[in-house]
């Protein structure tokens, strides 16, 4: 049996990126890209003010104040977008709006809020408050200098990096393409919600579940119907959704059970199992496997074990397909308000909900079928074979809703 390391490393071994598209920006958002970006401008792009105000030579206003205000002549407007033709020079100001280009001479600007226009001639300027040199203003290449790398290949085109990348003048970007995943549900007890039930039927939860990890880690989830337990049904939705998939998730039918055929369907296709079990809790009958160069992710039907499994093993397989270099989930320190003791040989995989201290409460009965539980928690705590975390314990918790 492997440990979850060694699980996800010989999964990822096995992973290229899917190749790249070209996307417009817009189009771009969570996407990772395929390309590095080094900025062809400087940004801001010249000194420009950051208050709506008057442009001023700081040394004509040292020690104004609203008694004693120091007058200044206005000599012009200068709009953002334009640009300013003349100099400033002594005893003079320019007014200046947030984004406007300072007009040559000027090296401060005062805000409106410490200005009067006087009364009878609305050229004259009261200045009210002094200002340091330099102050108000935004320096052209202070956030981004041309030539400067902005994004790497492999990191994600995040809300601010697509601004980032917008504002140095980028329209299109090459990113990876993302991964459509089939999901399929194997078991003949399963029936889809919002039909009736027949004794010993349950509703299927799987496929819902699974598809918003899918969609979360950025691949497109493609749901199949529901596969009743023989080989030849297996079989034959496998092939169908590893024709038209990019990776294929199953639910169920990996155990031991006599009605369990996801693995023998697989090899029928003349997929290659690469492993089947790994040593955690929930979840240790997962199966993964390599047909062409697509890929199987076989979790459990147990709906707790099913979303675990896809977590640990799954994900970091999923988003290293679009490209990523950051695959593993993220994760942060945490105080446990519960005693947890895990008494088995597999680590536990323990399901808890953090609050605003980031104190972890564990949520609840921890059975693989117990979907309550999972549903209340944020994340898991990793808790080793034969080993009892106190209540006040530090811990971390890895975050699923990520
Ligand atoms: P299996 O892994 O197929 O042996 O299933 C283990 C348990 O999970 C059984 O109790 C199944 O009824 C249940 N189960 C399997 N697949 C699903 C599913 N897609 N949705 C809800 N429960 C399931
Ligand atoms: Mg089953």
């Amino acid at each position: 049996m492997l440990e979850l390391e060694e699980a996800v490393e010989n999964i990822l071994s096995q992973i290229e990126p899917l190749p790249p598209e070209t996307v417009s920006l817009s189009n771009a958002h969570g996407r990772y890209s395929a390309q590095p970006f080094v900025s062809g401008v400087d940004l801001p792009p010249f000194d420009n003010s950051a208050m709506d105000g008057y442009a001023v030579l700081a040394s004509d206003v040292v020690a104004p104040t609203s008694d004693h205000p120091v007058l200044l002549r206005l000599t012009g407007k200068v709009a953002a977008g334009e640009t300013f033709a003349g100099t400033i020079t002594p005893g003079t100001c320019v007014r200046i709006f947030t984004g406007s280009p300072l007009p040559p001479g000027a090296d401060a600007v005062v805000m409106q809020e410490d200005t009067r226009v006087d009364t009878n001639d609305t050229d004259k300027i009261w200045i009210t408050d002094s200002v340091k040199p330099l102050e108000n203003v935004r320096f052209r290449g202070e956030d981004v200098r041309a030539g400067m790398p902005i994004l790497q290949a492999g990191e994600r085109l995040t809300g601010p990096v697509c601004g980032l990348l917008g504002a140095t003048g980028i329209a299109f970007a090459s990113v990876f393409r993302q991964p459509i995943v089939g999901l399929l549900a194997t078991g003949s007890e399963l029936v889809e919600p919002g039909q009736p039930l027949r004794p010993g039927q349950i509703y299927e939860s799987n496929r819902v579940g699974l598809s918003g990890f899918i969609q979360n880690c950025g691949a497109i989830p493609k749901v199949y119907p529901l596969i009743e337990d023989t080989l030849d049904a297996t079989v034959s939705a496998m092939e169908k959704a590893f024709s038209e998939c990019d990776a294929v998730v199953t639910s169920g039918g990996v155990s031991v059970g006599e009605f369990d055929f996801v693995k023998a369907a697989f090899e029928r296709l003349g997929g290659e199992l690469s492993f089947w079990k790994v040593a955690i809790k929930p979840g240790k009958p997962f199966v993964f496997g390599r047909l062409n160069n697509k890929f199987l992710f076989g979790v459990p039907g147990n709906p707790v074990s099913a979303l675990v499994t896809f977590f640990l093993l799954a994900r970091p397989a999923l988003l290293r397909l679009q490209g990523a270099v950051k695959v593993r989930p993220l994760s942060h320190p945490a105080i446990l308000t519960m005693p947890i003791h895990n008494k088995g040989d597999r680590r536990h995989f323990v399901r808890v909900a953090v609050d605003e201290e980031a104190n972890a409460h564990p949520t609840g009965i921890q059975a693989s079928h117990i979907l309550s539980s999972l549903a209340k928690a944020d994340g898991l705590v990793d808790v080793p074979p034969r080993t009892e975390f106190r209540q006040g314990s530090a811990v971390r918790v890895i975050r699923w809703d990520q």
